[in-house]
């Protein structure tokens, strides 16, 4: 009766969610269409999305922490080694997989013609963007800040983010001088920059929270007795905080209707890029769609022998959010709680890949990077010999694995792609007005490839947990 119980309140949140996103789309679209309205109403009806932002953001520090440390500290080497060495598999290969094939359906459609960057203009970047190596020095900078209190308050504190931010902000600068004279695509353009600008320097560098806590949970998980309370400590808060995430799904609803409205009112007139960039945005779409729903599916079906269709129904909730929010790192809080509760999968795997997995795993984004930097190359009448393919296809992955969980991330991390092939990194700018749009899409594709990634871990390394379980069970006999 209970399980019956809580069966019918999962259906009625989906249900509420799914309702929240067509309401809120329609609502949207009526308002824009009949109604007149400015920046200061769009910002009190996107409100209640803004709170449920930042209550999702809110959870983030501790819930990676408290479950990294404890999951970790909670196996042994044989099961964390394995766990790890799995999960890494899995996110390299797949996120190969995405490259691979953004990059043959971006030559296959060709989307991108020298005609393209006649209607859409010229890029406004002008600067020296940084090179190949230093986006991957600041990749480890990352991985081991300084500072680790600053590293959860600050972002990506590392000279990267720093030029990036003086690049946003002259790209912001750029566009404002030229408002008088370029029309549509500037404005889009420019606003979109602010957020990407505010976004970047709001948010924490979680890379290196996850490096720390991990180092810290392993270290625990080899100090015998004399770790228990600390170890006790860390799992008690992360129950505590999953209890907490459990009232946010109540409310994000509410939160994703509103979140939802605002960006309708908020897009501008697309039709001259719509016609320019729709082949691009089909492709990109076409790709994510042939991921999630072939390749990852496949790989699900294969190993697990389980059916996708119950697992997409157990995780819907997170991929909305992710749809909604277009943040991994904002969506962690609901991936848990759906994988957990819903699908069952075992709460050491959860808590040790699911943290790493929305840092580094980042399918949609590989495969967008690829796709854009292709497009660049083809509106610049530019033809990539085989291992400039090549370096693209190692380049998106690096640039995937590098860019924060949050919206447009992918963005930032693409100059690197495109520095390494010699292209125009102004020309990021061209492809701006839709990221709004393709950011959400790649954000779901990477929640979705995480939440697939710790089932197939989970199944792969059930034989050893269940082996560890024996061990633990054996000793609290003798114990007795
Ligand atoms: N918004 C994406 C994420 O949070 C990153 C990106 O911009 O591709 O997963």
């Amino acid at each position: 009766k209970v399980k019956g119980a809580f069966k019918n309140a999962d259906n009625i949140l989906v249900s509420l969610t799914v309702l929240s996103v067509v309401l809120g789309m329609g609502v949207g679209l009526v308002v824009k269409l009949t109604l007149r309205y400015d920046d200061y109403a769009v910002m009190l009806i996107s409100f209640p999305g803004e709170l449920l932002m930042n209550m999702l953001k809110m959870l983030i520090i501790p819930l990676i922490v408290s479950s990294l440390i404890s999951g970790l500290a909670g196996l042994d080497p044989k099961s964390s080694g394995q766990i790890g060495k799995w999960a890494l598999i899995y996110y390299f290969s797949t996120t190969m997989m995405a490259v691979v094939l953004g990059i043959i359906l971006v030559v296959l459609i060709h989307p991108g013609n020298a005609d393209i960057k006649k209607q859409l203009g010229q890029g406004t970047n002008k600067r020296r963007a940084p090179s190949t190596l230093d986006s991957f020095l600041d990749l480890l900078r990352n991985i081991f800040p300084p500072n680790i209190i600053q590293a959860a308050m600050q972002q990506i504190s590392s000279k990267y983010v720093n030029k990036t931010k003086a690049v946003t902000d002259r790209m912001l600068k750029d566009m404002l001088s030229q408002n008088k004279t370029t029309e549509g695509l500037t404005t889009n353009s420019t606003i979109t920059y602010e957020v990407t600008a505010t976004e970047l320097t709001d948010s924490t560098n979680v890379l290196g929270i996850v490096a720390f806590s991990m180092w810290f949970g392993l270290v625990l998980s080899q100090m015998g007795e004399k770790a228990l309370i600390m170890v006790q400590f860390f799992a008690l808060l992360n129950e505590v905080v999953m209890k907490m995430v459990k009232v946010i799904m109540w409310y994000s609803p509410i939160g994703i209707f509103s979140l939802v409205i605002g960006k309708v009112l908020q897009i501008e007139s697309l039709e001259e890029t719509a016609a320019a960039l729709g082949m691009y945005m089909l492709t990109v779409i076409t790709g994510l769609f042939i991921h999630a729903c072939f390749t990852l599916t496949l790989i699900y079906v294969v190993i697990c022998r389980k059916s996708p269709i119950g697992f997409f129904k157990g995780i819907f909730q997170a991929w909305i959010t992710a749809l909604g929010t277009a943040s991994s790192a904002a969506t962690l809080p609901i991936t848990f709680r759906c994988l957990e509760e819903k699908i069952g999968i075992d709460k050491r795997v959860t808590r040790f890949v699911l943290p790493i997995g929305a840092t580094i795993n980042m399918d949609g984004t590989a495969l967008y990077e690829a796709v854009a930097s292709i497009f660049i190359a083809q509106i610049n009448a530019r033809k990539l010999e085989p291992i400039q393919i090549f370096t693209v296809s190692i380049t998106a992955t690096l640039a995937a694995i590098g860019a924060a969980s949050v919206p447009s991330a992918g963005l930032v991390t693409m100059i690197m792609v495109l520095t390494s092939v010699g292209l125009p990194t102004d020309d990021i700018s061209l492809i701006l007005t839709v990221d709004w749009l393709l950011d959400r899409l790649r954000t779901s594709i990477n929640v979705l490839g995480d939440a697939y990634g710790a089932a197939v871990v989970h199944h792969l390394c059930k034989k050893t947990l269940d082996e560890q379980d024996a061990e633990i069970l054996k000793e609290a006999a003798n114990y007795l």
